[in-house]
């Protein structure tokens, strides 16, 4: 079992060097906009150090003494680690937890889990911090933090098992030198745990299936504080597969599949400034339109900002007679061409790791769609707002491919496969004074998107406020889930505001 630690001086170096190139790109539609870092900013990179038997127990106000030991360190508020773990990626949210339990192992999760079991405390679960709507903390609860659970271990026929909270950027830096890649989305940040546990999209989506279409096996310590595998239960491992965040105990462990790398990915952007929001529409249609059946090697994001429509296509297999008719539709439509040459997949991935350094954002999903047609009626008011509202954004991005497949749809609480359209409304603001305004902005938005009907929405793109946030996510899979629930976690120790419930 190997360490991801050598990987992460690399990657904090090519991170800056791409700073400094002012690489953007999908930075855009998935990772921030504000590379800016102020001197409070906690670093997620940074490797928090043990501080055993931290904890004063005269302030333990539960009835078991909190003691820490060499498997987790309890640590509460006032103690030196406590402001660094207490926050994501998110800067919006500002939770306190009673206790963090920075478990070194399985022992420690299940010592933290008993803990907060005998105490009543609400567990939540916590890799990448990545969590949207900041799922990963709580208020007055228990943290398990999950930070040194970073691992990579190679087994036989092309498969590994991964520590819940290594990155993707550890993940691919490891395995694409190796010419391996699981399929994951494109934020260096992100935890491979909560990206899979709630589905898991990304440019090789198309071609391979969701990240979640890869789990072949998880270790959880469940909410009852045992140690269970998948392997005793299929039913787990299908609620796992897009529908497992924060829900039936801490996953410790998991088993994937991987495939063999594509050598080089080419990407091509295309923009248009100062559109009408008439014009953006129709550019978005035609987008629909030329992206309806693309080769599943391709990827494709569309997104509209207060300066700009611009356009992502990437490819990472040859670039056939079909592919090039496509760009060169998409450089007739627009005014900004930049070709891009195949470049090494290692690096090409890169580009796309976005701002790692917390940001405020509200972003949440507005809808997984057919077609353009669900969006007509509405789409030129919802641009009009989007474009007078600079650090708001709409991007669309393309499902569809292997995504849509009638194994991995059986195999998997995911349940929209049949939509090849996920959209995200994202906002960004830099001073926290001006949080008020853009999330009234951002409500504004996503009420239209509701208020026309659009039902269906990505868990791992979550807002608290979705109406019927159940049927949302899971689809007629959400009572199925229930009982996955029940089995694991008979007491709703593991929760956020969004977990499954109980069947009643
Ligand atoms: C900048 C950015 C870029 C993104 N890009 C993409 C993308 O390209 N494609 C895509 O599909 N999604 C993307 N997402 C969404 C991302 O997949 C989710 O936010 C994901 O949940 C983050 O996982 P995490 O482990 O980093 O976060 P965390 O906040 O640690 O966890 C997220 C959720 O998973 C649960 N969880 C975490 N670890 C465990 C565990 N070990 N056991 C049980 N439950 C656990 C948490 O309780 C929480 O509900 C992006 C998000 C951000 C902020």
């Amino acid at each position: 079992m190997r360490k991801f630690e050598d990987n992460l001086n690399l990657e904090r170096r090519e991170f800056i060097r791409l700073l400094a190139i002012g690489a953007t790109g999908i930075f855009l539609s998935a990772c921030g906009i504000d590379p800016d870092k102020n001197s409070t900013d906690t670093d997620q990179n940074e490797k928090p150090k043990p501080k055993k038997d931290s904890v004063p127990l005269s302030e333990n106000k539960t009835d078991e003494p909190l003691i820490s030991n060499e498997n987790v360190t309890f640590i509460k508020k006032g103690d030196l680690q406590y402001e660094e773990l207490r926050h994501g990626h998110n800067k919006r949210f500002n939770k306190f937890p009673a206790i963090i339990a920075l478990c070194e192992n399985e022992k420690g999760v299940v010592h933290a889990i008993n803990y907060a079991k005998k105490n009543n405390l609400p567990v939540a679960v916590k890799s990448g911090g990545h969590s949207l709507e900041g799922l990963s903390a709580n208020d007055g609860g228990m943290v398990i933090n999950l930070s040194k659970f970073k691992t990579i271990e190679y087994l036989e026929n092309d498969q590994i098992n991964l520590g819940p909270a290594s990155t993707l950027a550890e993940l691919y830096a490891t395995l694409l030198p190796e010419g391996k890649i699981l399929p994951g989305g494109s934020c260096g940040g992100v935890a491979v745990a909560g990206l899979s546990l709630g589905g898991g999209y990304g440019m090789y989506a198309r071609k391979w299936g969701l990240t979640c279409d890869h789990l072949l096996e998880v270790t959880m310590v469940d909410g009852k504080g045992n140690l269970v595998n998948s392997k005793d239960d299929p039913e787990l491992l299908w609620a796992c597969r897009g529908g497992g965040s924060g829900n039936f105990g801490v996953i410790t462990s998991m088993k994937f599949q991987t495939h063999k790398a594509p050598a080089t990915m080419t990407s091509h952007r295309f923009r248009k400034f100062k559109t009408s929001a008439e014009d953006a529409a129709d550019l978005m249609s035609k987008w629909f339109d030329l992206t309806k059946d693309l080769p599943h090697s391709c990827f494709s994001v569309f997104i509209v900002s207060s300066k700009t429509c611009f356009i992502l296509f990437t490819n990472f297999e040859k670039e056939t007679e079909e592919v090039k008719n496509i760009v060169e539709q998409f450089s007739a439509l627009t005014e900004k061409v930049s070709l891009g040459k195949p470049q090494k997949l290692e690096s090409a991935v890169q580009n796309f790791y976005g701002v790692q350094t917390p940001v405020y954002a509200k972003n949440s999903s507005v809808g997984l769609y057919k077609d353009f047609e669900e969006l007509r009626s509405f789409i030129i008011p919802t641009i009009e707002k989007i474009q007078n509202t600079p650090g708001m954004l709409l991007s669309i991005g393309t499902l569809g491919g292997k995504i849509d497949d009638a194994e991995f749809e059986k195999g998997s609480a995911f349940p929209h496969r049949k939509f090849h359209y996920l959209s995200e409304l994202q906002t960004y603001w830099k001073k926290e004074e001006q949080g008020e305004k853009m999330i009234n902005a951002y409500q504004e938005v996503r009420d239209i998107f509701q208020n026309n009907g659009i039902k269906r929405e990505y868990f791992n793109y979550p807002d608290l406020g979705f109406k019927n946030w159940e049927t949302a996510y899971y689809g007629e899979n959400y009572s199925r889930l229930q009982q996955v629930k029940k089995k694991y976690d008979p007491e709703n120790l593991i929760r956020h505001e969004q977990s499954i419930k109980l069947p009643s």
